[in-house]
């Protein structure tokens, strides 16, 4: 089975289309959509079902307070250091969920034991039927910051399905940036697809990313989109990949197929088959997998 993570170190750049493209003309893959707080995957690949209820992603811990036990003394909002409890205008103890950092002194301090401490369901994951395959996705909850947890729960699940159905392929959509997620997105993968831009802060984002991707020990591969914006830059970024030790997959021009391809929930290849942009994407595509061998 091998793993190929598609990143760009910061969004807006096609990752996402590029991932369904490559979804699309593998035919037999998982993908794991490990842009959990900005999952968009599932816009295009358009699921059809889910495969199982959504199951609770549990990360870190957080304060429960039972009203009827509180004599609002105050004592957990003088000690609180995030500002979660409050006494209120009842004079009873109240608690904001999202300012609550689960550290548990309210609940040491509370002569009452108002105050209990439980793991916070942070998010939800999902495994849904698409027309090219399983698509393995999460949502973070709101206010929540586990993401690296979620993307390593979401490629853990993808790995078991790929082994429960003897798919030869994980297709994982990276996170944009260079933080948690995108570094739980990229250990243990075989191949890294950076997909860039040519622009001067898309030469800087390439070198952080060929850069971590060495950290990891992760072979990178380079493609540039919108090339014909700036073909100087596209070069520019080709002799930068090359001399990090990436192999470059080809270039893709600027196009609205893109967008409209995703307006209508559909990828690339399929919404214009005889496109340039997917002529392109097939030659890209071509490369990937007899690099990677899938
Ligand atoms: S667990 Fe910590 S952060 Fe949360 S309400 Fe209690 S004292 Fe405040
Ligand atoms: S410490 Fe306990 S009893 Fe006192 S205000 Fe807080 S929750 Fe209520």
């Amino acid at each position: 089975m091998k793993q190929v993570t598609v990143i760009s170190g910061k969004g807006g750049t096609g990752k996402t289309s590029f991932v369904a493209a490559f979804a699309n003309l593998s035919g037999a893959s998982v993908v794991a959509d490990c842009d959990v707080d900005a999952a968009n995957l599932h816009l295009i690949l358009g699921p059809v079902a889910q495969r199982a209820e959504p199951e609770a992603f549990k990360s870190g811990y957080g304060a429960v307070l039972d009203p009827d036990r509180c004599r609002g003394c105050g004592q957990c909002a003088r000690a609180c250091r995030f500002g979660a409890l409050r006494i209120d205008e009842r004079g009873k103890a109240g608690l904001n969920p999202l300012l609550c950092e689960g550290c548990g002194v309210c609940v040491d301090v509370c002569p009452r034991n108002a105050l209990t401490l439980v793991e916070k369901t942070a998010g939800e994951l999902f495994v849904s039927e698409t027309r090219f395959g399983p698509l393995v996705h999460g949502r973070l909850g709101i206010g929540q910051s586990a993401s690296g947890k979620l993307v390593a729960q979401v490629r853990a699940r993808a790995r078991e399905l790929a082994g429960d159905e003897g798919r030869q392929l994980i297709l994982v959509d990276g996170s944009p940036g260079l933080g948690c997620p995108v570094i739980a997105s990229l250990s243990g993968v075989d191949a890294a697809v950076i997909v860039s831009e040519p622009t001067v802060a898309g030469l800087h984002d390439l070198e952080r990313v060929l850069r971590l991707c060495s950290h990891f020990g992760v072979k990178p591969f380079v493609v540039v989109n919108k090339w014909d914006l700036n073909p100087e830059m596209a070069e520019r970024l080709e002799k930068v990949g090359r001399s990090h030790g990436a192999e470059v997959l080809g270039r893709v021009g600027f196009t609205r197929v893109f967008t409209e391809a995703m307006i209508h929930g559909r990828t690339v290849v399929e919404y214009a088959p005889e496109s340039a942009v997917a002529s392109e994407l097939r030659a890209v595509w071509q490369k990937l997998a007899e690099a990677v061998q899938v």
